[in-house]
């Protein structure tokens, strides 16, 4: 394979790796709200935008005990009864009656029931109308309410499902979760639910993210595979939520009672989180509509489904680009990454024996790690710079981490043995890296493993069948095979970046620079050198004829 083939290659990655960036933030922005005139049957943004409006328009906050919110709750009460629902009242405590103290304060949840062709287990679906007394509230939690209160309506015009339905709007989630933990305590119903959805908001806009799950979620992320048309989720987020301890929500309390089900929130321009921004003007429509069409689509599909029919069993997931999730069980994925790690083993034994590396030394696997430190040092050290939380446009310094680790990463490259080598050694040290990694995400964090996992087994095999099979592929082929491994990484690494940002800012500066470096070393084969003896130049044009 000439010189002018491998930056041919260079080039088509980078190019992908380009695109996969526009295309991460375009689908990761939350979809098109529809109109208020779209059939009953469709979940419409437009008229839950009435909805909320009607409930936090004038932007007064309305924390737990206070007059305002009475006024929204009885606002919620009309509107179910509108509906022909039977709302109810819970009145309750944040403690349970033996901690009868001075600091026991009443909260008022709104519980409404709808019943099921048969009786059994319920599934619930769940947001807390009290706002924080900073600000009106509107996305956090009034854009689940309204979501919640649209899907009422949905529910009403459809023939009566298999299943019980509750919706359940907490008091008091701002307050400690006084609402949720009230009703799991005392409400009769509580016994009954199986299955929660539980609406959240950190922030006024972005997609709804599915970001949290009970624990044995093998069968709910199957479920939410099959219904859920846009998803947006990854075993990450679970794992991010826990370690960066974003705070609690009622899903806490649910999942501690053993309800199983879904956590979702919206997480962009988190700076109006608990804020007076957080009003109807900056609530994004869009945010709404992503929230309502999952709520909605797991929701039918749930209310018919039986419930008995669930399997234990933790899942390792993501979605690929908003179009579809791909996921394994959990007890399989150290398995996984072994297996993939020995089969790039063997792959490089093969290629070794078969004289595909040309210039292979067993110190270009010491060498692999010290670009990306270096450029994770240096971008490390700027971030310093812009070290805190969120900024209005992240693109640019997102864009500036990304340019300045490739620059790092391919400069220094040169000076180790890493950039001195063939390109298949070049491969080989990069993709085992990986690979172990892989192996160390899965033992430790496994829920972040599918990121090296599978761009790592993606790359392994390519470099398997080009090991075993060398003569009856073409250069072409060859080509082609080695860009898919950084293809893959992008398509995983690029768009988690603005999720990422919308998620924990720049609180952990170095995780971008870390991400930048990663990624960008996989194209390093891609850049790497010839041979250098006369003997070695034939061996190369010769080994992939
Ligand atoms: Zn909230």
């Amino acid at each position: 394979m000439s010189r002018w083939e491998r930056l041919a290659g260079f080039a088509v990655v980078i190019a992908a790796w380009l695109a996969l960036a526009w295309i991460g933030v375009a689908v990761y922005s939350p979809p098109a709200p529809r109109a208020a005139d779209v059939p009953d049957n469709e979940f419409s943004a437009g008229r839950a935008r009435v909805i909320l409006e009607g409930l936090v328009g004038e932007g007064i906050p309305h924390p737990t005990r206070s007059p305002q919110n009475t006024i929204v709750r009885e606002r919620i009460l009309g509107y179910f009864r509108a509906l022909g629902y039977e709302p109810q009242v819970q009145v309750t405590h944040s403690l349970p009656p033996r901690f009868i103290t001075v600091s026991r304060p009443v909260v008022w949840n709104v519980v409404v029931r709808r019943r099921g062709r048969q009786p059994g287990p319920a599934i619930m679906l769940v947001g807390h109308y009290d706002s924080v007394d900073r600000g009106p509230g509107a996305s956090d939690d009034g854009v689940g309410v309204a979501a919640i209160l649209e899907i009422a309506r949905m529910f009403q015009v459809l023939p009566p499902p298999r299943n019980d339905v509750i919706f359940l709007l907490t008091d008091g989630e701002e307050d400690g979760l006084v609402g949720a933990q009230g009703f799991v305590r005392e409400h009769p119903w509580a016994k009954d639910v199986k299955v929660a959805i539980n609406l959240e908001a950190r922030g006024t806009s972005g997609a709804s993210l599915m970001f949290e799950t009970s624990d044995a979620d093998a069968w709910l992320i199957s479920f939410f595979a099959r219904h859920v048309s846009r998803p947006a989720t990854s075993s990450l987020f679970a794992e991010f939520y826990k370690v960066f301890r974003l705070g609690d929500t009622d899903f806490t309390v649910f999942k501690a009672h053993g309800m199983e089900g879904y956590n979702f929130a919206f997480v962009r321009y988190v700076k109006n989180y608990h804020t007076k921004n957080d009003d109807f003007a900056h609530a994004d429509p869009g945010s709404l509509q992503h929230h309502g069409d999952n709520a909605w689509q797991l929701l039918t599909a749930l209310a018919d489904f039986d419930l008995d029919r669930r399997t234990p069993g933790k899942a390792i997931y993501t979605d690929v680009l908003g179009q579809f999730v791909v996921r394994w069980p959990a007890s399989i994925n150290f398995g996984l990454a072994g297996t993939s790690l020995a089969a790039g083993l063997a792959a490089c034994v093969i290629a070794r024996r078969r004289g595909l590396f040309l210039r292979f030394k067993w110190r270009i696997f010491l060498a692999v790690p010290l670009p990306l430190l270096a450029g994770a040092l240096l971008v490390w050290y700027v971030g310093l710079q812009v070290r805190g939380g969120w900024i209005d446009n992240p693109l640019p310094a997102l864009a500036a981490y990304w340019c300045l680790a490739l620059l790092v990463v391919f400069g220094s490259c040169r000076y180790t043995p890493l950039g001195r080598t063939d390109m298949w050694s070049a491969w080989t040290g990069v993709w085992l890296f990986w690979n172990a990694l892989g192996l160390a995400t899965a033992w430790y964090l496994p829920g972040a493993s599918y990121l090296f996992l599978l761009p790592g087994a993606i790359a392994v095999s390519t470099a398997l069948l080009a090991a075993v099979l060398p003569q009856r592929i073409s250069p072409r082929g060859l080509l082609a095979a080695c860009c898919l491994g950084p293809i893959a990484a992008g398509v995983l690494w690029l768009p988690m970046q603005v999720l990422l940002y919308d998620g924990i800012g720049f609180m952990l500066t170095p995780v971008y620079p870390l991400s930048a470096g990663l990624v960008t070393m996989t194209a390093l084969p891609l850049l790497s050198g010839g041979a250098t003896s006369p003997q070695a130049r034939t061996s190369e044009a010769g080994s992939v004829q």
